[in-house]
């Protein structure tokens, strides 16, 4: 399989540290004491990345399983559930929800904008009889992320539980858990960690465990059921048996990261060269505010398709783009600058090849794109 220089928003490239410490020798996770403690440690480390005291849990399952998860353990049958609405991610979460009997209520906004926290404002004031709260911090496909910090303490002013999919933001975003009063924060290994898919992890404040502990009726389902996480360490006992090998690599992953002290400054550069590069070339983006510094979504060029966009990237330069799914699909092409991704050299050959691949189907621009990234980067 040739490789390409993978340049999607999530998964993102994995570092020859993590995939040798994926290759390390095995215990039995179920058994062996030392394993808990290193499992105990590695959320010690997410914590660090969270800036959280909560309990962090790793979970064996993509992100999605951690956005399952917690609606799965914290949405009753009957609870009013405030969904927060302005892009795929956000409205998608109100499915989870309701899956879980939650009975959901739409906040909508602007797709091409940040969600609006002066209409939420207005919106609560009128009705704020709300259990849980779901909110998607970077709203992957759009590339825009939203102002967590300003609507997890609203939310908790009316004393409502958020939960908030963090999966594409953290690590590449400003996320402050305790600060900024978030109950349920969820993170993957794939997208800024740069691990390999497969983990999912979450923190839990304790009104989500008061909550997840209270029920009037059972979770439904077993592996969703963060309930049987409590005493996970207290009693030496893994709901199921850990995927260790993911955990070894993941651990090494966010070790990477906080070895970095500035890698929140790194993604919000590199995401503001990229798009600066591609607006003054006389390309559109799809985010009218709120622009992620951790993908950029751009509107296909009239004339173009994104299989060809894709496919050139992909056979010319071997470099792989994504585009986006849903009422986005075959409108924008998306360009990632997370964790590993996200150095200067590898979104220059990214930007040349994308400049080249457009100019090839006659697409004329202002400027050459990586010309204008690179004086960015000076
Ligand atoms: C990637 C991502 C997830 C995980 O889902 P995928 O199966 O990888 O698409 C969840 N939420 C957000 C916002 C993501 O970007």
């Amino acid at each position: 399989m040739k490789v390409p220089l993978l340049m999607t928003p999530g998964p993102t490239y994995v570092h020859e540290d993590v995939r040798r410490a994926m290759a390390m020798a095995i215990t039995n996770p179920d058994l062996d004491e030392s394993f808990f403690k290193f499992y105990r440690e590695t959320c010690g480390k997410l914590k660090q990345l969270l800036i959280t005291q909560n309990d962090v849990l790793i979970l064996s399952g993509e992100g999605i399983l951690g956005l399952e998860a917690a609606c799965a353990s914290l949405i009753e049958p009957g609870d009013r559930v405030l969904c927060i609405d302005n892009g795929i991610y956000g409205h998608g979460f109100g499915d989870f929800a309701k899956i879980y009997g939650g009975n959901v209520v739409y906040f909508k906004s602007d797709y091409r904008r940040a969600v609006d926290v002066n209409g939420l404002r207005d919106f609560l004031e009128e009705d704020h009889n709300f259990k849980i709260a779901t909110l998607v911090h970077c709203e992957t496909p759009s590339g825009i992320t939203n102002p967590v910090s300003e609507i997890c303490p609203l939310l908790k002013k009316y004393g409502i539980i958020s939960i908030v999919d963090s999966v594409s933001a953290i690590g590449g975003e400003n996320l402050k858990t305790d600060e900024w009063q978030m109950d349920v924060v969820i993170g993957g290994s794939q997208k800024c960690l740069s691990a390999p898919p497969g983990l999912t992890f979450l923190s839990l404040s304790r009104e989500a465990w008061h909550k997840i502990l209270q029920r009037e009726t059972p979770v439904t389902g077993y592996y969703g059921n963060l309930a049987n996480w409590k005493n996970w360490y207290e009693e030496k006992w893994f709901p199921y048996t850990q995927p260790i090998s993911d955990i070894y690599g993941l651990r090494v992953a966010v070790e990477r990261l906080l070895e970095e002290e500035s890698f929140v400054l790194r993604h919000k550069k590199i995401g503001e060269a990229v798009r600066q590069a591609l607006v003054e070339s006389g390309l559109e983006l799809y985010p009218l505010d709120g622009f992620s510094n951790t993908v950029t979504t751009l509107l296909i060029p009239e004339g173009l398709s994104f299989k060809d966009i894709y496919s050139t990237m992909l056979k010319d330069y071997n470099i792989m783009i994504a585009g986006a799914f849903d009422f986005l699909k075959d409108k924008v092409v998306r360009i990632g600058h997370m964790g590993e991704n996200c150095h200067e050299e590898k979104l220059y050959v990214t930007l040349k090849a994308f400049n080249n691949v457009l100019e090839k189907f006659n697409v004329k621009l202002n400027k050459k794109i990586y010309h204008i990234y690179q004086e960015m980067m000076e």
